[in-house]
């Protein structure tokens, strides 16, 4: 116990270790809200645990901030559980093994929970002082922000005042984000013939060795996705028979491998041999995917795979892989090098003689998804002859922190943020979904920042938290209530 005493700042440090010996995965989140109860309770601050499983602690100001305006400070409580193979720790009933080398601090085969216990450690260590200034405080604690936000999906914005928020869930010092993605499903359903075919010699076709990647964070870094490239082969082979196409599988993942399987009445190994050459020989992949591979081989499905009788359903599918809209939509054109709209086309499978595809659409405007649906609709129109469209719904949506142009909170900090540094913070969006875009809908005129120490490898067992880097954005936040008079 006490493994990080000598780390500064203390009191932050202290809180952290605290947490960190209770155990608070998401889902399992009742103990540490209790944490949460108690320290209010000891200190006389007014606090609930709302419906939900959030809590809400509320700190007058200190002396000349009684009539300030309130700011929100804002965590979650949950942590994401990983551990190591080899590593014993009961994660649901034990704290973690906190390590240090003064430089870092990491748990032993375990994640940290840095993100997000440094937030709560912060909040505590502001309300636990007398002699830090700040207007009131409204610290806004959620649960189970890493399984899908539903703390604050369900929090009631009654139960708060203040419309500034300053949330500490970024792992990356320096950085302060000020949008985020809301995100819908595009789910669509086209029709094929049930008329079919047993072909004399059956092979696969497929794509592999992609990166792959989050369909969000790694969307603008020009990842290729692998059904979109089953289409390179596809374009050569002719007089075939289509039978199944499957790959990816997971809607917000840029699927890294894929395959088609398809029929033929002669012989056709070398043909497709030479056309899988071609494709390699193309380095389709560039400089983002080095590890693209074409490979075939003939494979038997013993009549497990139907053939569609019509040879033309093959030229179609190559239309549909060729055409489909998946990717980089849109930049934006307030946070320099982030992207606005995108989609990704992650789920591709036919069911008896239906065609089912997801497509997870993502924009950090909220009128982007529209549009980008719109796109979706107009591709479904315009594929081949013998594919039908039956029909697109829409699920699933969520809302965008759209950039505000005029942020108090967000000048306050930059204004703070150069004079302790001595340059520049970079000001940015990201292309995925925070807590932030929930709190933006549900509260009128909110003005958001996220910021947050450097913690690297966030949701491994090779996460940690860089102790410098937490004592200058404790310095940071300080400054930033002193100046919230
Ligand atoms: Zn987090």
């Amino acid at each position: 116990m006490h493994v990080l005493k000598d780390l500064e700042p203390r009191k932050v440090f202290m809180f952290f270790e605290e947490i960190s010996q209770i155990p608070h995965g998401s889902g399992n989140t009742a103990q540490i809200a209790d944490y949460c109860m108690n320290f209010a309770k000891q200190r006389g601050l007014k606090a609930i645990y709302d419906a939900t499983g959030n809590v809400i602690i509320y700190a007058p100001g200190t002396a000349g901030y009684e009539n300030s305006e309130p700011l929100i400070i804002q965590g979650h409580m949950d942590m994401v559980c990983e551990k190591n193979a080899d590593c014993t720790q009961n994660m649901d009933t034990d704290g973690l093994t906190l390590m240090t080398d003064g430089k870092y601090v990491w748990a032993d085969g375990t994640t940290l929970g840095g993100d997000d216990g440094i937030a709560l450690a912060y909040i505590f260590a502001i309300l636990d002082s007398d002699d830090i200034p700040h207007p009131p405080i409204e610290a806004l604690i959620t649960r189970d922000e890493e399984t899908g936000m539903y703390g604050a999906m369900d929090f009631d914005p009654a139960l708060i005042s203040g419309t500034k928020i300053l949330n500490i869930d970024s792992e990356k010092e320096g950085v302060l984000t000020v949008s985020c993605a809301g995100g819908i499903t595009a789910h669509c359903v086209f029709e094929l013939s049930q008329q079919y075919h047993r072909p004399a010699y059956e092979y696969e076709i497929s794509v592999s060795g992609l990166l792959g990647g989050h369909s969000g964070a790694d969307i603008g870094k020009g990842r290729l996705n692998a059904f979109k490239m089953l289409s390179k082969p596809l374009k050569h082979i002719t007089d075939c028979y289509f039978g199944t196409i499957s790959g990816g599988g997971k809607m917000n993942v840029i699927p890294q491998n894929a395959s088609v399987i398809i029929g033929s009445d002669d012989e056709k190994l070398d043909t497709l041999q030479q056309i899988v050459k071609h494709c390699n020989d193309q380095k389709y992949g560039g400089d983002t995917d080095p590890g693209l591979l074409f490979s075939v081989k003939e494979i038997d499905t013993r009549g497990k795979v139907k053939y569609l009788k019509n040879k033309c359903y093959l030229y179609d599918m190559y239309d549909f892989l060729r055409c489909f809209p998946t990717g980089v939509q849109t930049m934006s054109d307030s946070i320099e090098d982030m992207v606005e709209t995108s989609l990704n086309l992650g789920v591709l499978e036919l069911k008896d003689s239906e065609l089912h595809c997801d497509f997870l659409i993502r924009s950090n405007s909220e009128g982007g998804k529209e549009v980008v649906a719109g796109t979706v609709r107009d591709f479904t129109k315009s594929i081949g002859d013998e594919i039908d469209f039956v029909e697109m719904t829409l699920s699933s949506e969520y809302p965008a922190w759209e950039y505000r142009k005029n942020s108090p909170l967000r000048d306050r900090m930059i204004e703070v943020f150069r004079e302790q540094y001595g340059k520049e913070p970079i000001v940015a969006g990201i292309h995925a979904g925070l807590e932030c875009g929930i709190f933006a809908k549900k509260i009128k005129d909110a003005d958001i920042v996220s910021i947050g120490p450097d913690i690297a490898d966030i949701h491994t067992p090779k996460e940690r938290l860089d102790v410098a880097s937490a004592a200058r954005v404790w310095e940071y936040v300080k400054e930033i209530l002193r100046r919230s008079r």
